[in-house]
């Protein structure tokens, strides 16, 4: 349902996506994983039009588009379909946990404010926080702030929801939460693509891991394979790393 074909991305001079092919079934759990600036974050983006990728095409809920050609309406298209979830939460710090939610709905898809206030109660008790409704984001932790986070990314009914680092920002305290309510959403099988070094969580969520070097897709399997036998050299030595800190 999402797919990538030759996608590319430069800044400048610098190539930073290499020619990506991915396929993403509708219901899969995928997370990337990669040294640091190796484009994760530019490929989450592109494939949002976050960032203006610079050539490829890109097939998102039933529409292909070469990324060139891309008109106004099909990238409103193709974001519609996807929603993201930010390292920092990105929350609007004057509107309050149910306001936060129900932006969205009010302002994007047009909702009435009555049926967009109650699908963001819906919203609030399935990520545990309907007790947050009037609270600011300045009154909440950070794993309540990311919960919230992702409430709007769930508002957005989109296909797939596309999270960036959405524990790297957080006290140790707050992870597990944060964690639980994408392990919650996983079991519900929301096609998911994450950008991770919580390693427990792709061993026991992920249908897929991706390893990313270089702007390009160097190996990729299900968790067992890319953690217990790793065939380039680049995983292994990432993983011989990442897994000294962050442990399965
Ligand atoms: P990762 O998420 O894997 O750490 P990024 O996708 O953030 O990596 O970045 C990949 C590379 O692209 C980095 O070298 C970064 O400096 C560069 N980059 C990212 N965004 C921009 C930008 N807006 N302008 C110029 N270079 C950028
Ligand atoms: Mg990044």
């Amino acid at each position: 349902m999402i797919k990538l074909a030759s996608l590319s991305k430069h800044f400048g001079g610098t190539v930073v996506l290499d020619g990506v092919d991915l396929t993403i079934e509708k219901g899969e759990i995928v997370v990337i994983i990669g040294p640091s600036g190796t484009g994760k974050s530019t490929l989450l983006r592109c494939i949002n039009f976050l960032e203006q990728p610079t050539s490829g095409t890109m097939t998102v809920g039933g529409l292909t588009l070469d990324v060139n050609r891309a008109t106004r309406k099909d990238i409103l298209a193709v974001r519609q379909q996807t929603a993201f979830v930010f390292q920092n939460y990105a929350l609007f710090a004057n509107k309050t946990g149910l306001q936060n939610i129900a932006e969205r709905l009010l302002v994007v898809d047009k909702w009435p404010k009555e049926k967009a206030y109650q699908r963001a109660r819906e919203i609030l008790d399935q990520i545990g926080l309907a007790d947050k409704a009037d609270a600011y984001p300045a009154s909440m932790s950070g794993g309540q702030q990311q919960r919230i986070g992702i409430g709007r990314a769930m508002a957005a009914n989109a296909e797939a929801i596309l999270f960036d680092e959405p524990t790297s920002s957080l006290d140790p305290e707050w992870v597990e939460e944060v964690l639980g309510l994408m392990k919650k959403l996983a079991s519900e099988r929301q096609t998911m693509i994450v950008v991770t070094h919580e390693m427990a969580f792709a061993r026991d969520v992920a249908d897929r891991v991706i390893f990313i070097d270089g702007g390009r897709i160097v190996e990729q399997g299900p968790p067992s394979q890319i953690f217990h036998s790793p065939k380039d050299p680049r995983t292994k030595d990432f993983l011989k790393k990442i897994l000294t800190t962050n442990p399965v």
